[in-house]
């Protein structure tokens, strides 16, 4: 998963998190990282000469292909330019600057980098996350959230919506130091903290009673404690609210079609959030948990599982208020896995019963026409592999086309964050993916970027795989 990069160019005029001196950090940092986590890969190409000038950088990409995620028509040939961290022009043929450098990416296709809605970038795929309660410190899920960070820019997603740690707001210091330049990973919106009831999904249930389990302190019950919960995730650094509304496949006890929160507490939590010009991401597997978060207004529902014909029709009526995130990959990455120490083999039943059914609900979305968000509940599927989702939905019966912009304009739309991210558009953060060959022929060529570009900054390039 790790391989050879050439980085990176200084983005121009310096702006809070992406300055000229904080991209001179950022190069240096993925030039260590790279060559710490590529240990023997014959990579570490010292750092980097440009990185030392001080002028506005300009780059040009040249592809046989641009999908510019708005799921119109491919542009071939394509060229974009990159001034500093922004796409400063597209077209068939532009005009190259003097002093320009010049990317030639041959027979591969540009996209706007991609964005996960539903990852877990500081939790490692080898721990069981209730294990890892007991085990481990957040100083490790900081350090080993580092380390997928990279992995998930460099398979492509430039973006995430990170879905909450196991210890409460690592996340939100991940994502601090990835936005000042210290650390390379995608963009990222933070959950802070699971919203669980007691005895629910976030809760740890395979542990005796008399064991003190540090994420019991962040239990809330009844609308008054789910209130409270909320602020307090938006205090600590939150940008928006995870809540469990249903049991959860990795996590005993409830079953994980039954509704945990009432309609009341769901209430609250997308009340008080809303109070902050904020939104709730709702994980929900059963029918009426479903149903219950989109009628309290959730932004998201994520998994979906039992997506029955009335959550449709509900969606519908909301008219985009709520969206619909499946996850296809987590069953069959987890069935894959098979009997790994990690997974006990009831949560491995709890997949195999819940595959067929969350496949039918996706099946039933595409017949419907509605927006499916995209997402992959890394690391469930491994971090770095988000990109086999794209496959695993192709094969469902969606279109490649129709996955891509899923992962691109519409999951933007999804955050909030279409002003600057999503497409291949002028002032839009250059954040480019390129693929090899087409991958409206070939989904799975997306599972093997050539080149990934993040703010102007170039994280993967791989010249040998495009021709
Ligand atoms: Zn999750």
């Amino acid at each position: 998963m790790i391989r050879p990069t050439t980085v990176a160019t200084p983005p121009r005029e310096p702006r809070a998190g992406f300055g000229s001196h904080l991209a001179r950090v950022t190069s240096r940092c993925i030039a260590a990282s790279t060559a710490a986590l590529a240990l023997g890969a014959g990579l570490a190409r010292p750092a980097i000469a440009q990185a030392k000038r001080a002028t506005v950088e300009v780059t040009i990409l040249k592809a046989a292909r641009l999908i510019d995620g708005n799921g119109g028509p491919v542009m071939a040939p394509a060229m974009v330019r990159v001034e500093g961290d922004r796409i400063a022009a597209v077209g068939a043929r532009l005009d190259v600057p003097a002093g320009a450098r010049v990317v030639d990416l041959g027979n591969a296709t540009l996209t706007p980098g991609w964005i996960d809605l539903h990852t877990h970038l500081t939790t490692r795929e080898d721990v069981h996350w209730e294990e890892g309660l007991l085990k481990t410190t957040p100083a490790d899920d900081a350090l080993w959230g580092a380390k997928h960070a990279l992995i998930t820019l460099r398979a492509g997603f430039t973006t995430v919506r990170d879905m909450g740690p196991n210890w409460p707001y690592v996340d939100v210091a991940l994502r601090k130091a990835i936005d000042a330049g210290v650390v390379p990973g995608p963009r990222m919106m933070v959950a802070g903290a699971y919203v669980s009831s007691t005895g629910g999904a976030g809760d740890a249930l395979q542990f005796s009673p008399y064991v003190q389990v540090p994420i019991v302190h962040n239990l809330a019950d009844g609308p008054v404690e789910i209130t409270k919960q909320v602020r307090t995730n938006f205090k600590n650094g939150a940008d928006f609210i995870k809540i469990l509304a249903t049991g959860a496949v990795l996590s005993k006890g409830i079953p994980p079609g039954a509704q945990q929160y009432s309609d009341e507490e769901i209430q609250a939590a997308v009340t008080e959030a809303t109070r902050w010009g904020r939104f709730v991401g709702a994980h929900a597997h059963g029918a009426e948990g479903i149903k219950a978060a989109i009628r309290a207004g959730v932004r998201t529902v994520d998994h979906g599982s039992a997506l029955d014909d009335e959550a449709i029709a509900l969606l519908k009526a909301g008219n985009n208020r709520t969206y619909y995130v499946p996850t296809i990959g987590v069953n069959i990455a987890m069935l894959e896995q098979g009997d790994s120490a990690v997974i006990p083999a009831s949560e491995l039943e709890r997949s195999r019963k819940i595959r067929p059914i969350m496949e039918a609900g996706f099946k039933r979305a595409l017949a419907a026409g509605i927006p499916i968000g995209f997402a992959t509940d890394a690391p469930v599927v491994p971090h770095g592999q988000n990109a086999r989702e794209f496959r695993w939905r192709v094969a469902l019966g969606a279109t490649p086309m129709s996955v891509l912009v899923s992962a691109t304009k519409l999951n933007a739309e999804i955050m909030g964050w279409q002003d600057r991210v999503g497409t291949v558009a002028v002032g839009k953060f250059a954040d480019l993916v390129a693929v090899p060959g087409d991958p409206l022929y070939d989904i799975s060529v997306t599972e093997h970027p050539v080149l990934v570009m993040k703010g102007g900054v170039i994280y993967l390039n791989e010249p040998g795989a495009r021709r």
